[in-house]
């Protein structure tokens, strides 16, 4: 194998590396797949609860944070339609669910990542696990070293080796310092799509589900949020984090919980509900409207008394409270760590690659793909549509140029 010089090394087995080794073998080229894991596609298994949320009928760059450009391209080279009739002629039934997302029939995440893996290696891509790359040097060819002092030769190599993130599944630092030694600059990864901790003790309502609009500053998410013994979770908070994230660096954010999306002026829909209820107590009152536990928190937050009807309370207290509701002000001082963040925001710099091809325009042959890069999507499949497109586009072009 030392003698050998492959076309194409493909770091990573992960989403983008296993797709991307599929269309450079079948266009041709002699590939080999390098896997630090002894199984490939770890993070795929893991990935929407274990049932793979692999697009979105939705996908569009608005969905993602990262080089605009970039993404228009490459969400215009492999659409939506383009991704799911992809992944059907691999033999694949999917189903659409709420929100465009799309998942295998079979709800399980191996009905994508076998199909994926065996397509290919049977269009030629060798895939070896149980190595490292811990070394890619320049030369005629360039040369590729890994931790169990084996080395490999190729005209060309692909980095898809994802992000730090989740370490438990394989989410490693590797893919960064590879780049860097290759001269690119990385944006500091941080984590994203994970839990925002709150300066304020929610704890009480751990468990409490609640409908939500989410304000940060400019920007707004809506959905369910989770209260735990931290802050909250959950897909508004989650989708959130993207933008909280690159915010947390100057210090806490201010959030606002709205917990009457639907409604468009909450003190004014109060004020009527008060015309037809004033004579209850505050917990009656507001009971059929906000979970009862959130509502618990309301009356004490606000001074309400518990005894007393609504038409013999503090009308400021009153007014007050109304204006919490839809308004409700918390603060985020951290994201929850690695381990629970599925999403590093931050990576290889994305002005360093071409957004046609995905070539470093560092180290040119070498292409930068999927997680590494400085890109990262809501929650709802966008991040892994991201990672297929991407190695889709590098290896358009490598088959392309041969
Ligand atoms: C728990 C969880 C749930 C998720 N759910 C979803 C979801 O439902 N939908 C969605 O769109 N996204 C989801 N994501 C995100 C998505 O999984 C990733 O964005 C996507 O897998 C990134 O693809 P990638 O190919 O860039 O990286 P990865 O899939 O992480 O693959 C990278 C591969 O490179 C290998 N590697 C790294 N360094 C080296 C090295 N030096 N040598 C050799 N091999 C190396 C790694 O072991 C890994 O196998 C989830 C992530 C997590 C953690």
């Amino acid at each position: 194998m030392e003698n050998t010089v492959y076309d194409v090394i493909i770091v990573g087995a992960g989403a983008s590396g296993l797709l991307c080794a599929r269309e450079c073998a079948r266009g041709g080229l002699k590939t080999l797949v390098l896997e630090k894991e002894q199984l490939p596609g770890r993070k795929i298994l893991a990935s929407g609860n274990g049932r793979c949320n692999l697009t979105n009928a939705r996908v569009a760059p608005a969905f993602y944070h990262g080089n605009e450009k970039l993404l228009s391209t490459v969400l215009s080279q492999f659409t939506y339609e383009n991704c799911r009739r992809y992944f059907e002629e691999l033999g694949i039934l999917l189903v659409e669910e709420e929100l465009g997302r799309i998942f295998p029939q079979t709800g399980k995440a191996t009905a994508v990542l076998e199909p994926l893996k065996l397509a290919a290696q049977e269009s030629g891509a060798e895939i070896l696990t149980g190595q490292t790359v811990s070394k890619i040097k320049r030369g005629k060819n360039f040369s590729i070293a890994t931790q169990t002092n084996q080395s490999f030769q190729a005209r060309r190599v692909v980095l898809a080796c994802g992000s730090c993130a989740y370490p438990q599944i394989g989410g490693s630092a590797g893919g960064y310092e590879l780049a860097r030694a290759l001269g690119h600059t990385i944006i500091p990864p941080r984590p994203t799509l994970s839990g925002l901790v709150l300066k304020e003790n929610f704890s009480r309502l751990t468990g409490v589900r609640a409908q939500v609009k989410l304000h940060v500053q400019n920007a707004q998410t809506q959905g369910e949020i989770i209260f735990t013994n931290y802050g909250i979770n959950g897909p508004a908070a989650l989708n959130a984090s993207g933008v909280i994230t690159r915010k947390l660096d100057g210090g806490n954010v201010p959030i606002q919980l709205n917990f009457l999306p639907e409604i468009a002026d909450a003190p004014a829909f109060f004020n009527a509900r008060l015309k037809l209820f004033s004579h209850r107590k505050p917990k009656d009152f507001f009971a059929g409207v906000l979970h009862e536990s959130i509502a618990n928190l309301l009356i004490d937050f606000k001074g309400l008394r518990k005894n007393k009807p609504m038409n013999e309370q503090s009308p400021a207290a009153v007014k007050s409270a109304f204006e919490t509701v839809s308004n409700w002000p918390v603060t985020v001082t951290a994201l929850r760590p690695w381990n629970e963040a599925m999403v590093a925001a931050g990576g290889v710099n994305t002005r360093e690659i071409n957004y046609n091809t995905f070539e470093s325009l560092r180290c040119p042959g070498v292409y930068v793909t999927g997680e590494l890069l400085d890109v990262d999507g809501q929650s709802g499949g966008f991040n892994l549509h991201f990672a297929w497109a991407s190695g889709f586009a590098a290896a358009t072009h490598l088959t392309q140029e041969k």
